[in-house]
């Protein structure tokens, strides 16, 4: 069992995930602009020890373990495999931080960014 990073978090990219996790087993693509790489942050599936501390982090609710992957998100199970199937591709993420190493304060969605941000899954087809 692993965790899931979802699409909803395309684009967003704060890290929040990324400073807890005590494996740093969650990468970043090194170039995001093909279609099969999206713009988001990938847990790689057995490097991940499944302790959990990433879920609460994610202000967007973009985490999933992956036995509760909800099935819109079911493709991304392998999208996060990509970590361990083209390792080269990836990085591991590193936390945003200042000049002077403090970590940068995160952008806190609200319940309705946070909705409107799921629903552009919801619509598709
Ligand atoms: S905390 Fe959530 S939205 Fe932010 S980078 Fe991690 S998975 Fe993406
Ligand atoms: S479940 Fe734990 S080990 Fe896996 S990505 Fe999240 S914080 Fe890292």
């Amino acid at each position: 069992m692993a965790y899931v990073i979802t699409r909803l978090c395309v684009d967003c990219l704060d890290q929040g995930c990324v400073e807890v996790c005590p494996v740093e087993c969650i990468y970043e693509p090194k170039d995001a602009s093909p279609p099969e790489r999206p713009n988001m942050l990938y847990i790689h599936p057995t490097e991940c020890i499944n302790c959990g501390a990433c879920e609460p982090e994610c202000p967007w609710q973009a985490i999933f373990e992956d036995r509760e992957l909800p099935d819109m998100f079911a493709g991304d199970l392998s999208l996060n495999a990509t970590t361990q199937d083209t390792p080269k591709q990836f990085r591991v993420a590193s936390p945003h931080r200042d000049a002077e190493g403090r970590l940068q304060p995160k952008h806190r969605p609200t319940t309705e960014q946070v909705r409107a941000n799921r629903l552009r899954w919801d619509e598709k087809p």
